[in-house]
């Protein structure tokens, strides 16, 4: 019976996001190929500026610029995929910003730092909170809510940035939005975002959230930032005020 149990838990976490190859897949900004079915609103979501003015940075810019919005069906992708380490300033903001667990229910001692782990050829460069589905998932911090997006890794996803927008926190697998759940609205730390669940790649036994932070550029744009990892914030962070 134990056996068993230990076996299955296992495989549950292999599968959990086993196949996600979450934010990265796919995003040719010239292309705009992604397997992503965007929400309704399909112009340009850019958030700010997307064509920068000035000598910026011609990186990862350039291709996208001319007349192009930026791909509405972009999940967030990391800048650069043999990037494994998370970025130390974006650790560093998000460690004062004091962020509270996002999924009811969960103790900060039944945190795992999966971050490191390989989703494929990538890094996860997230972490997956296992919890029942339908379990409540809420706003680490306050912040605008600024992407209410479906992905095909992702599944349903929101993407909250901190109140200076320095910061981006995504939440995915959801298992559907809170009601009345808007983009554009300000969440208040702690507020109802959605339930977990397993939409997008998560495996359907192993329902989760998958939440990752990311450092913005100037840009800031909601799906393109320096990964960071959210572990240790959490797990210090105010967890006690986590279920409310
Ligand atoms: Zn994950």
């Amino acid at each position: 019976m134990l056996r068993r149990a230990a076996a299955l838990t296992a495989l549950l976490l292999l599968a959990a996001c086993g196949r996600e190859q979450p934010r990265t897949v796919v995003l040719d900004p010239r292309t705009g190929h992604a397997a992503v079915q965007p929400p309704a609103p399909v112009p340009a979501p850019a958030p700010a500026i997307v064509a920068p003015p000035t000598a910026a940075p011609p990186i990862a810019e350039a291709p996208a610029a001319p007349s192009a919005p930026p791909p509405a069906d972009a999940p967030a992708v990391p800048p650069e995929p043999a990037q494994a380490q998370s970025s130390a300033e974006g650790a560093a903001l998000l460690a004062a910003r004091r962020p509270m667990l996002p999924v009811e229910g969960v103790p900060p001692s039944a945190l795992r730092d999966n971050y490191q782990q390989g989703r494929g050829a990538r890094k996860h460069e997230a972490i997956d909170i296992m919890a029942a589905r339908g379990t409540r998932v809420f706003a680490v911090d306050d912040g605008k809510l600024v992407k209410l997006f479906h992905s095909v890794p992702g599944g349903i996803t929101a993407y909250q940035f901190d109140p200076q927008g320095r910061l981006a926190y995504y939440y995915a697998h959801l298992d559907r939005y809170a009601d009345g759940l808007k983009e554009g609205m300000a969440l208040r730390r702690g507020d109802l975002i959605g339930y977990v669940g397993s939409t997008g790649n998560a495996a359907a036994e192993a329902p989760h959230l998958h939440f990752a932070v990311f450092l913005l550029g100037p840009e800031k744009q909601w799906w393109k930032g320096e990964p960071v990892n959210p572990f240790q914030a959490l797990r210090s962070g105010d967890a006690a005020q986590a279920a409310r």
